[in-house]
């Protein structure tokens, strides 16, 4: 950013270069009125900071050449003692703003915060999908979103637009109103809006040749977010642009921190399984399942053979050490739709559905023998697990289901541990000596 200093004090001068050096600008110094015209004679600035002093017979001329000429850059006028006549003058020439320069703090973070707010448009990297059926119009407008770093694609028609919407992440739709085919503009932000899935939350910016409140109204209602009319100022269309992205990434953001803390909260941070939460969440829900849609649903609990003793002759870090290598072994050994948690030290459940009792207590005893066989830290583990099959018993209620899985591994202990039982009215148990 290019800045014009118009200042007679050479110390306030100097404290403003550094400070807008700081700022990333280039800047140039004067001290009159007229050294200021023809520096702007020869070069273009994007801003002019000006004492007051431009008003005074030094200064008119400039005053003049900047209110008469069809200049766009903005003039803040720095001034030690604001009164009714200067500020009127100021306004009638021209003037963007007013800052005063008593309070060099105050000063500082206006002009940090003036600077910063003109340069900050630059959005690294977003995708957007532009819909336009004049070539001239978006030929113009991609020229401004490209100045912003913005990867562009661009469709004449809705149809083929919304076709790519549903195939790529775009970060902000901008539609024109009315569009070659069968679809117009108000139509697609329908279309978009009313999707089941996260399609329906993109930003959309629509633009229009006409500026008719009706219109302005029916896009708000179908669920546009923001409005420009055509040809769109480049500063106000990039300014636009740049807070509809800047706000999606900022909800992208919340939802990523969401989702994370959700998977915090659900997962056990040792053996990475789900936790006692997760399975108290989810376990009801595949019960409703298994009972909507009529098929048989297990549920195995693991508690590991005297671990107590591992910890106390090993130590706690190998104790650690044999539950995460045991969590491992079940979630490789466990199908995708299969639910293993940890749900106490060193207690894990499985939800298994579609699993008879045949089969959860074939399932029971692979991993049984395979936990005997893995031989984690170099140490032996055996475990012994209760199995249980959701029945007309349970009337759909997972505490009981539950109980029955844990009275099964009651039974196990008490038949000498290392093996797997079952429970339900009556019990059957397998001892691993059975088994082999
Ligand atoms: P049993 O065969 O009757 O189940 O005996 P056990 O020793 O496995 O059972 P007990 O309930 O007496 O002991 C469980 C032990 O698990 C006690 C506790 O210190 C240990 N434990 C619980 N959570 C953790 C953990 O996160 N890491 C480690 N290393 N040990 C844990
Ligand atoms: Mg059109
Ligand atoms: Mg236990
Ligand atoms: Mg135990």
């Amino acid at each position: 950013m290019k800045v014009l200093v118009l200042e007679h004090s050479r110390l306030f001068q100097k404290m403003l270069t550094e400070l807008l050096e700081e700022l990333g600008c280039e800047v140039d110094c004067v001290r009159t009125g007229e050294e200021g015209k023809h520096k702007l004679e020869k070069q273009p600035y994007n801003l002019i900071l000006a004492g007051q002093h431009i008003f005074d017979e030094s200064g008119v001329d400039f005053a003049k050449y900047c209110s008469n000429k069809q200049f766009s850059c903005p003039i803040i006028l720095l001034t030690s003692e604001p009164n009714e006549a200067l500020l009127k003058i100021a306004r009638n020439a021209g003037i963007t703003d007013i800052y005063p320069k008593t309070n060099f703090t105050y000063l500082r973070e206006s002009l940090r915060y003036y600077i910063e707010g003109q340069t900050n448009i630059n959005i690294e990297g977003g995708r957007v999908i532009y819909v336009e059926d004049s070539r001239s119009v978006a030929h113009i407008v991609i020229n401004y979103l490209k100045k912003i770093n913005l990867n562009v694609t661009h469709f004449t028609n809705a149809e083929s637009a919304l076709e790519s919407i549903h195939n790529n992440n775009y970060d902000l739709v901008i539609t024109d109103v009315i569009l070659d085919g069968a679809m117009s503009g108000v139509s697609l932000v329908r279309m978009i809006r009313s999707q089941n899935s996260h399609i329906s939350e993109i930003p959309i910016l629509a633009m229009t040749g006409h500026d008719d409140p009706q219109r302005r109204i029916e896009l708000y209602h179908a669920g546009i977010n923001d409005y420009v009319t055509k040809p769109p100022i480049e500063e106000e269309f990039a300014s636009r642009v740049n807070n509809l992205i800047t706000n999606k990434r900022l909800l992208d953001q919340v939802r990523e921190q969401q989702k994370s803390l959700y998977e915090m909260a659900m997962k056990d941070q040792l053996t990475t399984c789900h936790n006692r939460h997760s399975l108290a969440e989810y376990a009801p829900k595949y019960i409703a399942d298994a009972i909507k849609f009529n098929f048989p649903l297990s549920m195995m609990i693991l508690d590991l053979d005297h671990f107590k003793e591992i910890n106390d002759q090993y130590g706690h870090t190998t104790g650690d050490i044999v539950l995460s290598d045991i969590g491992e072994l079940l979630m490789t050994t466990c199908k995708q739709g299969d639910f293993v948690a940890r749900i106490g030290g060193e207690e894990f459940a499985i939800m298994l559905p579609h699993y008879s009792t045949k089969a959860a207590m074939d399932k029971a005893e692979k991993i049984r023998s395979d936990i005997e066989l893995c031989k984690p830290a170099g140490l032996r583990v055996t475990a012994s697990i209760g199995v249980a099959t959701l029945s007309d018993k349970h009337n759909g209620n997972y505490d009981s289901l539950y109980k029955d899985a844990d009275q099964a591994v009651y039974i196990s202990k008490e038949n000498g541990r290392n093996c797997i039982s079952f429970h339900c009215d009556e019990v059957v148990n397998i001892s691993a000596a059975d088994a082999v």
